[in-house]
């Protein structure tokens, strides 16, 4: 048996009926992160040690006859730009290369409180700010599928690690598509929650009024109990809503008869792959097919989403990364002059390009002299994207669209076109924009690679977007083909 291929609920049943030990499936894990990280490149810290520390604290708990939850003993990878008590938590960045955080986030927290094993920290773009891993500091994740090929971004390593067998289930950040475009390029589902659903307590902020974070798993199943384990109110978020604990799990049915799914014409234009675009046409009529009402309709605002979503992201960034001047957190640069001199070297040597072009950018957008014709004016912008899922949402239960235009690009292809590379985002932002959850789940391939479809829902409505995926699900076989590394 292949535990690397297993799910976290066929690998808990498994365990409760004592046929295997936590203790075993982590070294099975190590033992597949040792034979193919080497061309995946996902992990930026691995974590063996303590992960079989905890795996046997498990197995302790099952042989003394202790009921132990569905993700005890179940390894996760961690994108590392989520804080870990006593490990190295970079964010991709070469400022932060050398931060060891002294807590742990609240999700990290959480999934160890169910009893999960951290299996590593895996690699991003610096800060999050990207989408293909390829501005990672350290270097670039490869896409299983093919490795020559991007895993999509900012949760990149996330998603590879999940796809190659080298963790069961992961936990990423999304401000602008980062769980969902890597999620479908690597064929793995990948959710991001309503805005306040998960805490951000621990995350390192890129810009605070869009990041969520939110799990990667091989099903909806896993995804429903990652979403158990971290959903719920913190007081150390202030922007955390104050929800009722739910079991998510109770939506998993294989039903969508009478649900109202429509499509935003705007999501399936011109600059969506025709493949790509065909997959999402097939899977509407497979959902049809299953008993849903599916139609098109206008989310009209669409095509201001990018620059709306390019200058606030970008405002809060350059508030969110002026903390990072040598003084309290990471690297600074040595043999520098007076304190002045000191923040700009640092500064200059720490981040990277990417990071910079957008400090610079928020920057200019919330000047005294720009703030009113851009920074204001995208705020405004942004309450009528929201608008326009509002009015959706009096229509439809749930929206329907491709994740990304394409599949996974070659590395490099968009490297130096950084225009090109926001244009990917186009499918996602809105979401984030709009503060509502969004679901990527495989719905084919094109030439060999994945293709996500994005489920969209009203807030905190979580369980009709799983309900959704779920049924697709056990309708299609997509989730059961495995990249062969
Ligand atoms: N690709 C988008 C960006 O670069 C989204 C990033 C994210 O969701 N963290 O900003």
């Amino acid at each position: 048996m292949q535990l690397f291929l297993l799910t976290a609920h066929e690998i808990h049943e498994l365990l409760i009926k004592k046929e295997i030990s936590a203790e075993e499936l982590n070294k099975a894990i190590y033992a597949r992160i040792e034979a193919v990280d080497d061309r995946i490149q996902a992990y930026i810290t691995r974590t063996a040690g303590k992960a079989l520390d905890q795996a046997r604290a498990v197995d302790k708990q099952i042989s003394n006859g202790e009921k132990v939850t569905p993700l005890a003993g179940i390894p996760i990878a961690i994108k590392d730009n989520i804080c870990t008590d006593g490990i190295k938590t970079t964010a991709g960045s070469k400022i932060l290369s050398n931060y060891t955080p002294p807590y742990s986030a609240t999700v990290v927290k959480k999934l160890e409180a169910a009893g999960a094993t951290i299996a590593g920290k895996v690699n991003l773009d610096e800060f999050a700010m990207g989408s293909s891993n390829e501005n990672s500091a350290f270097f670039a994740t490869r896409n299983p599928w093919d490795t020559s090929r991007v895993p999509g971004g900012s949760s990149g390593g996330s998603a590879a690690a999940v796809a190659a067998g080298a963790a069961v289930c992961s936990l990423g950040s999304d401000t602008g598509g980062s769980i969902r475009q890597p999620a479908s390029f690597c064929g793995v589902v990948g959710m991001k929650p309503t805005y306040g659903a998960v805490s951000r307590y621990g995350l390192i902020a890129y810009a605070s009024s869009l990041d969520q974070i939110g799990p990667f798993a091989r099903d909806v199943t896993d995804c429903a109990l990652m979403l158990n384990a971290i959903c719920g109110h913190d007081p150390l978020d202030s922007t955390s809503a104050k929800q009722r604990a739910m079991d998510y799990t109770s939506f998993l049915k294989d039903d969508v008869r009478g649900l109202k799914l429509g499509v935003p014409e705007e999501y399936m234009v011109e600059g969506i792959d025709p493949d790509v675009r065909d997959l999402v046409i097939k899977a509407m009529e497979k959902l049809e097919s299953l008993g849903a009402v599916v139609e098109y309709t206008t989310l009209p605002h669409t095509d201001y989403a990018l620059p709306t979503y390019y200058l606030i992201a970008q405002a809060e960034a350059s508030s969110n990364l002026a903390r990072y001047d040598g003084v309290r957190y990471g690297v600074r640069t040595e043999g520098t002059g007076d304190v002045m001199d000191m923040f700009m070297k640092t500064r200059s040597e720490g981040f990277g390009a990417e990071v910079k072009r957008r400090i610079l950018l928020g920057t200019y957008a919330l000047a005294a002299a720009n703030y009113d014709h851009y920074y204001l004016k995208a705020l405004k912008v942004r309450t009528l994207i929201k608008e326009d899922f509002v009015q959706a949402f009096k229509r439809y239960d749930l929206l329907l669209s491709p994740v990304s235009p394409t599949t996974a690009f070659p590395i490099g292809e968009k490297m130096d076109d950084p225009l090109q590379m926001y244009l990917s985002d186009i499918c996602t932002i809105s979401v984030n924009l709009a503060g509502m959850p969004g679901l990527s789940i495989p719905c084919g391939f094109v030439g060999g690679l994945p293709v996500g479809l994005q489920l969209i829902g009203r807030p905190f409505d979580e369980g009709t977007l799983l309900r959704t995926a779920y049924t697709f699900e056990q309708n299609t076989d997509y989730h059961k083909q495995y990249p062969d590394l």
